[in-house]
C-alpha cells in the first residue's frame, strides 16, 4: 500500500492546480484518475500514440494547457491513469482510497490528506425515444470528436439549454462533420434577459463571452442553423437508431432528420465520493445534483478531506484551476510544508482572481437553467436505464409514498420501484426522482433527500473481486 502527503481524485484542472502547488511545496502527491491521461474533461487528450495536429489550441484552452504541461512535466508527481476510486476511508492517520487497478486486483493508496476534484458530467434527460441508439448525450460526443477523433454520425443534431451546445458544435465542423441543427429550448429573448441581468459584472472577465460571441459568428458562417425557443418534445427512429427528433414550436409540431441526436440540459456535480465519506453536500441550483460544501481554504466538513472545481457546484476550467490552487496551498499549509503568512498571501491572490470569474459564471448558470424547459417525461420513458423502471412506475411509487408526508426521500422510491438501484448507483436518474418528489411534496428540491452513497462508486469487475485487496 503507497503512502502519500497528499491524494488527489481527479486530474483535471482543479487537480492539476492543486497538484502543482502541494508538489512545490515538497508534498509527496498523487493524482488517480479514471482516464488514462491528465487533463480532465476539458483537456481529455488524445491516447498516446495518437498524433493529432492543433489539438485544442484555441485561446479558451490556453491558460488550461500550460498548467497541464507544466504539472505532467513535473517529475514528482505519482500519475495513476486509468484507475478509478471506488470509495474513500478514514484511517487514525488519513485516509485510504479503494481503487480498482483493472485485471491486477483492487489496491488501496493512503494519504494524510485526500482532494476530491472529480469535476461533473452530463445531466441525463429523460424524454420518449432517449433510449434509442444513436441518441447521446453532448459530452459523450465531444469525447469522441475530442479524444478519439471519430464522429458518431453524419447528421447530428445539438438540442437542450446549455450553450456548451456551440463549442461543440464547432468541434464537430472543425473535424469535418455535419450539424443539421443546434435546437435552444429557451427562446433568444430568455436568453437575452438572463445575460442582461449579470452582463455587468460578467465583463470583468470578457473572454468566455467573446469566445460565444465568436462561436455564434463561426457556425453562422459555417451555415449550421443555430435555433433558439425550439424544445425538443421526443425523438424518433427504429431499433436501428434514432432517424428524426421532434419540435414542438408555436405552429405545431417539426421534425428534423438526423442519425445521432445529442442532448445537453447541463451538468451534474460528480461529489458521489464526498457523499459517501459523509461530508456535507447541497443541492446545486438551477440545474441540480449535489456540490460539496467546503469553507474557504476548500476543506470539506470532514477533517483532513479537501473538495476542488466542479465537485463543489459546476463553474467552468477558471474557476477550477483557482479552486484547486486554493486546496493546494491550503493543504501545504495544514500539513506544515508552508508558512502562514506565505499562504494567507498566495490563498488572497487566487481568491482575487476566482472573485472576479463570478460574474460570468452567474451569467453562465442564468443562461442554462434548464428547470423550465425540461422535456416532459412520462407513461412508458425510462426514467431509470439501468433498471428499466418507466416514469409511470416512478410516478406510482412516489404516489404509494404520499402518506409519508414531507419525510421521504429518493432512498424510499428506489425501495419501491427499483430505480437508482442499478450499475450507475442513481448517477442518472437520481436528480429525476428528486424533481419528481419535490413537486409531488410542493417542496424544493433541496429539501428531498438523495439516495444513501454507498461503496463501491464505480462498478467493479468481477477479476477484481477475485483477485481482492493487494
Ligand atoms: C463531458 C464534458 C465535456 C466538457 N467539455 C468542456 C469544454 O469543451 N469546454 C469547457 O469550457 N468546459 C467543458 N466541460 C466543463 C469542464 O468539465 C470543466 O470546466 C473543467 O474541466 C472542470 O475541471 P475539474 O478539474 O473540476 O473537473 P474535470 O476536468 O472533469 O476533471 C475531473 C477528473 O476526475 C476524474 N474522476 C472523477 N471521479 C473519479 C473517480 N471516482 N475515480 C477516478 N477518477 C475520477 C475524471 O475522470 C476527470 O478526469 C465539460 C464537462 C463535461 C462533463
Amino acid at each position: 500500500m503507497s503512502a502519500y502527503d497528499v491524494a488527489i481524485v481527479g486530474g483535471g484542472p482543479a487537480g492539476l492546480a492543486a497538484a502543482e502547488r502541494t508538489m512545490a511545496a515538497g508534498l509527496s502527491t498523487c493524482i488517480v484518475d479514471e482516464q488514462q491521461r491528465p487533463g480532465g474533461q476539458i483537456l481529455r487528450q488524445p491516447p498516446a500514440t495518437f498524433a493529432v495536429a492543433g489539438w485544442l489550441d484555441g485561446a479558451p484552452y490556453r491558460q488550461a494547457r500550460a498548467l497541464l504541461a507544466r504539472v505532467a512535466a513535473d517529475k514528482a508527481l505519482h500519475w495513476r491513469g486509468g484507475v478509478s476510486v471506488l470509495g474513500i476511508a478514514p484511517e487514525a492517520d488519513g485516509f485510504v482510497l479503494s481503487l480498482s487497478d483493472g485485471c491486477e486486483g483492487l489496491r488501496d493508496v493512503r494519504a494524510r490528506r485526500v482532494l476530491v476534484a472529480g469535476g461533473c458530467y452530463d445531466m441525463p434527460v429523460a424524454l420518449p425515444g432517449w433510449t434509442l441508439p444513436g441518441v447521446m448525450s453532448a459530452g459523450a460526443v465531444q469525447t469522441l470528436v475530442k479524444a478519439q477523433q471519430v464522429l458518431p454520425g453524419q447528421r447530428i443534431v445539438l438540442f437542450g439549454t446549455h450553450p456548451l451546445m456551440i463549442v461543440l458544435a464547432q468541434q464537430i465542423v472543425a473535424a469535418g462533420g455535419r450539424v443539421d441543427a443546434v435546437c435552444f429550448a429557451q427562446p433568444f429573448a430568455v436568453i437575452a434577459k438572463a445575460a442582461l441581468a449579470h452582463l455587468a459584472r460578467a465583463l470583468w472577465t470578457p473572454t468566455p463571452l467573446l469566445a460565444a460571441a465568436a462561436g455564434l459568428a463561426a457556425l453562422r458562417r459555417s451555415g449550421v442553423p443555430v435555433r433558439f425557443g425550439a424544445p425538443v418534445v421526443r425523438c424518433e427512429g427504429s431499433d436501428q437508431g434514432v432517424m428524426r427528433v421532434v419540435i414542438a414550436g408555436t405552429h405545431g409540431e417539426e421534425a428534423l432528420a438526423c442519425d445521432v441526436a445529442a442532448q445537453c440540459y447541463g451538468f451534474l456535480p460528480q461529489a458521489d465520493l464526498v457523499r459517501q465519506i459523509g461530508a456535507r453536500v447541497r443541492w446545486s441550483g438551477p440545474a441540480g445534483g449535489w456540490e460539496a460544501v467546503h469553507d474557504d481554504a476548500m476543506r470539506a466538513s470532514v477533517p483532513g478531506l479537501y473538495v476542488a472545481g466542479e465537485t463543489t457546484g459546476v463553474a467552468g476550467s477558471d474557476a477550477a484551476m483557482a479552486e484547486g490552487a486554493l486546496a493546494g496551498i491550503g493543504m501545504a499549509r495544514d500539513a506544515g510544508a508552508l508558512g502562514e503568512p506565505a499562504a494567507q498571501r498566495a490563498m488572497r491572490q487566487v481568491r482575487r482572481a476566482r472573485a472576479r470569474m463570478q460574474g460570468f459564471i452567474d451569467l453562465l448558470r442564468a443562461v442554462a437553467d434548464p428547470c423550465a424547459f425540461l422535456p416532459e417525461a412520462a407513461g412508458e420513458t425510462l426514467l431509470c436505464r439501468c433498471e428499466d423502471v418507466s416514469a409511470g412506475a416512478v410516478d406510482a411509487a412516489i404516489a404509494d409514498a404520499g402518506h409519508l408526508g414531507q419525510a421521504y426521500g429518493a432512498s424510499a422510491i428506489k425501495l419501491r420501484c427499483r430505480a437508482g438501484m442499478g450499475l450507475c448507483q442513481g448517477r442518472s436518474c437520481e436528480h429525476a426522482l428528486i424533481r419528481r418528489i419535490a413537486a409531488a411534496r410542493g417542496s424544493a428540491e433541496r429539501d428531498v433527500a438523495g439516495f444513501r452513497a454507498r461503496f463501491p462508486a464505480r462498478a467493479v469487475s468481477i477479476a477484481d473481486m477475485l483477485d481482492g485487496p493487494a
